[in-house]
């Protein structure tokens, strides 16, 4: 008998193009997921807004991007409720009845505050959207009854809090959410071209759909195992970006060649590159063809998630109309 469909809620920020560190991340998961679960993914600009406040014009113009990106990379707006979280209003609302029984010290405590207060050092994130975004997360897969929502293992703590608040909520105006459950998804490690974690802001991201010329230049010359010098050098595939790329591309056997080959100074780091980009190459063009359609016609991108924007505004709204019944907020 098949598991009953889950309710998925998951959302990214608008910060430009997808690089395929999102891609084997979270979209590919996403993909697998919208075909037996109810998906709800959405641009969380406002939770952009926490730490970009500054320069909040970007936000927009790399949402469509991203929208282009998620379907590019095969998530179905037919499939999964594609939806900006701005334009429900609802979200600000709950948000702010959460507020209301949100402990301080449970977002002072929450370590991605800490470590981004730490880390990011060139603005000031002293601020109170910032301390409360947890709230605003919560409020993003409650609304949706999320019973689900993927999770790297590092952000299990952060779905953790969003449970205490829907306990907490529950406890003192009766059971409106359920508790949502953490999708532990094996997030595959995918380094960057220069031998760090793929980022942005480090400039050493292969963007989805990244042409062939492009991306057979940054593979040829990515960063592998920094102490294989020379040809006859074994290697040692467990520090080397390009042998993590071959564990979600190529097939097992490849894989298997690769690792062998690699340790024994069987292949060049060329040959093995060379390797990598047979499979990679076809999945980039594929991406880049489906990238190309949906912004020759971006009408069509935005009505998609129009409508998914007007299927999530419906399912909110019965959401809050039982929020405020519970809190006995409307007129009898
Ligand atoms: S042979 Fe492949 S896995 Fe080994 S160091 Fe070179 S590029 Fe990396």
């Amino acid at each position: 008998m098949s598991e009953k469909r889950q309710v998925v809620v998951s959302g990214m920020r608008p910060t430009g193009r997808l690089h395929i560190g999102h891609l084997h991340g979270a979209l590919a998961n996403w993909v697998r997921l919208q075909e037996e679960n109810d998906c709800y993914f959405f641009s969380a600009d406002w939770h952009a807004l926490t730490t970009n406040y500054h320069d909040p014009g970007v936000i927009k113009q790399a949402e469509r991007e991203m929208f282009v990106d998620f379907i590019a990379a095969g998530v179905d707006p037919l499939k999964s409720t594609l939806f900006v979280q701005s334009e429900v209003k609802e979200h600000a609302e709950l948000f702010l009845l959460l507020g209301m029984i949100t402990p301080l010290g449970w977002l002072e405590r929450s370590p991605t505050y800490k470590e981004m207060r730490e880390n990011i050092t060139d603005r000031d994130l002293a601020l109170y959207g910032f301390l409360g975004y947890p709230v605003l997360m919560t409020a993003d897969v409650a609304m949706y009854k999320a019973t689900r929502v993927p999770v790297g293992v590092d952000q299990v703590p952060h779905l953790e809090l969003s449970r205490e608040i829907v306990r907490k909520f529950t406890h003192h105006y009766g059971p409106v959410f359920p508790e949502p459950q953490p999708l532990l998804t094996a997030s595959p490690k995918i380094l960057g071209t220069d031998g760090r974690k793929m980022s942005k802001s480090y400039g050493n991201t292969i963007d989805i759909g990244e042409s062939a010329e492009s991306t057979t230049k940054k593979i040829m010359g990515m960063v592998t195992d920094p102490a294989r010098k020379r040809r006859q050098d074994p290697g040692n595939p467990d520090v080397c970006g390009i042998f993590y790329l071959h564990k979600v591309t190529s097939g097992a056997d490849t894989v298997a060649w690769v690792d062998q080959n690699c340790r024994t100074a069987g292949i060049g780091c060329v040959d093995c590159k060379k390797k990598l980009l047979e499979k990679l190459l076809p999945e980039q063009e594929q991406m880049r063809e489906r990238r190309e359609a949906l912004l020759a016609r971006p009408g069509d991108v935005d009505a998609l998630v129009q409508l998914g924007t007007q299927k999530a505004r419906k399912v909110a709204a019965r959401t809050m109309d039982e929020v405020r019944t519970a809190m006995k907020l409307k007129l009898a």
